[in-house]
């Protein structure tokens, strides 16, 4: 995970901000083991001040997608986004995680998953174990995978951290499938799409 692999096949875990390392590294190791490629975690990157919302305190994850994907990456097929703040899309109080499905960034914010429903602050495993769940979910997306109907599944569409918590780390045998067949595919330049906002 540490070691570089030029990127060429590789996702990068970047976070944005002030983030935990240790969730970064969670991220890491767990898309690193769920896509079977390598995770080099990038340098963190400032948060992109223009993308915060005055007015909800919050900032927008189309805005920041935006600006990710507008960014290089050199090499690296996917980019998933680490963030300590909240980010939001204009029809939700707030989201988890947002990704195109298709696309190449993905972004995941952990500033739901360190609070229980009922305000209380869950250990640490707890909040990266959540935020492991949110990341392999959005690269699922990435990796052109919508939401399943499976409760059982990491692509099922979670509204809370209840839910989330309730969702096993793995895909079912029919997501797992198709991931497969992603993966083995040559990385092609995709179409836009419209982002997959996650949350409530
Ligand atoms: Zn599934
Ligand atoms: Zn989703």
């Amino acid at each position: 995970m540490a070691k570089s692999t030029g990127g060429r096949d590789g996702i990068a875990v970047m976070p944005v901000g002030e983030v935990p390392e240790l969730a970064v590294k969670i991220v890491a190791t767990h898309v690193a083991e769920a896509f079977q490629v390598p995770a080099d975690v990038l340098p963190a990157c400032e948060l992109p001040r223009e993308s915060l919302d005055a007015r909800r305190l919050q900032y927008d994850a189309g805005r920041i997608l935006g600006a990710l994907e507008r960014r290089a990456f050199a090499g690296y097929r996917k980019v998933v986004a680490v963030f300590s703040v909240d980010l939001f899309i204009p029809i939700f109080t707030h989201v988890f995680g947002e990704a195109r499905q298709g696309g190449r960034i993905a972004l995941v914010s952990l500033a739901r998953l360190v609070r229980n429903v009922d305000g209380s602050v869950p250990s640490p495993a707890v909040g990266w174990t959540r935020a492991a769940k949110v990341a392999l979910h959005e690269v699922g997306h990435l990796f052109d995978l919508p939401h399943c109907q499976d409760e059982r599944c990491l692509m099922h569409f979670s509204g809370g951290v209840d839910d989330l918590d309730q969702t096993p780390l793995q895909f079912c045998r029919y997501c797992a499938l198709i991931l497969h067949d992603a993966l083995s595919a040559p990385p092609a330049v995709s179409g836009r799409t419209e982002p997959a906002p996650d949350g409530p």
